[in-house]
């Protein structure tokens, strides 16, 4: 198995949502009451990082900024077939569910909080979501995690979301460090192209929204399939 020397990095960059904070749960629950209540033909696991990048989407925007930004919502093929406005009501039915099952159920995966504080003594850590960094800093405060990160990029920090490596490099610039320095530890296809595209070293854990052969595809430097296979990697 892999290992991860830490003597040849000097940062670690973190995605939030599906590497931190565990949403499965919750985008999983929206996906069926929104398959119960519309009657939609999808298989599941098929759709969830469809499904989780629409609603990483979502969340940043308010209702009318989500119609006037619904091209994407229109490409999205669980709902292929569909009206515009059956799609509208149906993607705003589960962005709703989402975050009521967010709120009061989700969490962080188990061991990435003593992962973080251990790290964090002896390397620089950022978070680099695709949401609004106030959301990933709300996250991270109510786990008590805020200040193991001196960096937090979210979509309003730049210009383009990941997949591009913006975030990534902006994060490296800061820091002063060089891509071959860094590490950046994702879990879907648009934060393996990301990491791949600025050069670091990508580790994505397939903790479930994405499928890990979808994963593979893209070629991440290191693929893991948990929290805990993702700790083993660092021996400390
Ligand atoms: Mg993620």
């Amino acid at each position: 198995m892999d290992k991860i020397n830490l003597d040849n990095y000097k940062g670690i960059i973190f995605d939030m949502d599906g590497v931190i904070f565990n949403i499965s749960d919750a985008i999983r629950k929206a996906v069926d009451d929104s398959v119960n209540k519309y009657q939609l033909n999808v298989k599941q696991n098929e759709v969830m990082e469809e499904i989780a990048l629409l609603i990483e989407e979502l969340q940043n925007y308010p209702v009318p900024k989500i119609i006037l930004n619904s091209y994407n919502l229109l490409k999205v093929q669980f709902l292929e077939g569909l009206n515009y406005f059956k799609k509208l009501r149906i993607a705003i039915f589960m962005f709703n569910q989402f975050n009521k099952y967010k709120d009061a159920e989700s969490s962080i995966y188990d061991g990435i909080d003593k992962l973080v504080s251990t790290l964090s003594k002896h390397r620089k850590l950022a978070i680099l979501t695709n949401n609004k960094s106030q959301y990933a800093e709300e996250i991270l405060d109510k786990f008590d995690l805020s200040d193991f990160f001196g960096t937090i990029i979210g979509f309003n920090d730049v210009s383009e979301v990941k997949p591009n490596p913006e975030g990534i490099l902006k994060i490296l610039d800061k820091w002063n460090i060089k891509p071959e320095e860094a590490i950046f530890i994702g879990d879907m296809t648009t934060d393996i192209d990301a990491g791949k595209a600025a050069n670091v070293t990508m580790i994505c854990v397939a903790s479930g929204l994405a499928q890990k052969q979808t994963l593979k595809q893209h070629k991440p430097d290191i693929l893991v399939d948990n929290t805990k296979e993702l700790i083993k990697l660092f021996s400390l």
